[in-house]
């Protein structure tokens, strides 16, 4: 699996949506592939603020919108995050990572 396929899984992988074949698949490109990687680490952190609300409702309007905005983009859609909103989320996520 490449790294596009990956990426096309990674919501359903999420979302536990995934056969038990398909989740080893994606399991083994993560470990192998840090590109993927931050991107899975930066996906799930985006859908746990969606579920996390009272996370969400304690973030900054600012960032809060961006996050919704990039959670409800279709895939493969280039979002336009400004270089200090991207900055907040990205210290936010090595916050998370750390605990
Ligand atoms: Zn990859």
């Amino acid at each position: 699996m490449n790294c596009y396929e990956t990426v096309a899984r990674l919501h359903l992988y999420l979302g536990r949506e995934l056969s038990t074949e398909e989740i080893t698949i994606v399991q083994s490109h993560l470990t192998a592939c840090p590109d993927c990687e931050c991107r899975f680490h930066f996906d799930m952190r985006v859908m746990r603020l969606i579920h996390e609300r009272c996370t969400i409702e304690k973030a900054p309007e600012h960032l809060r919108e961006k996050v919704l905005q990039f959670a409800r983009a279709p895939k493969g859609e280039q979002i336009d995050i400004d270089p200090d909103v991207e900055m907040e989320i990205r210290a936010d996520i090595r916050i998370d990572i750390e605990e």
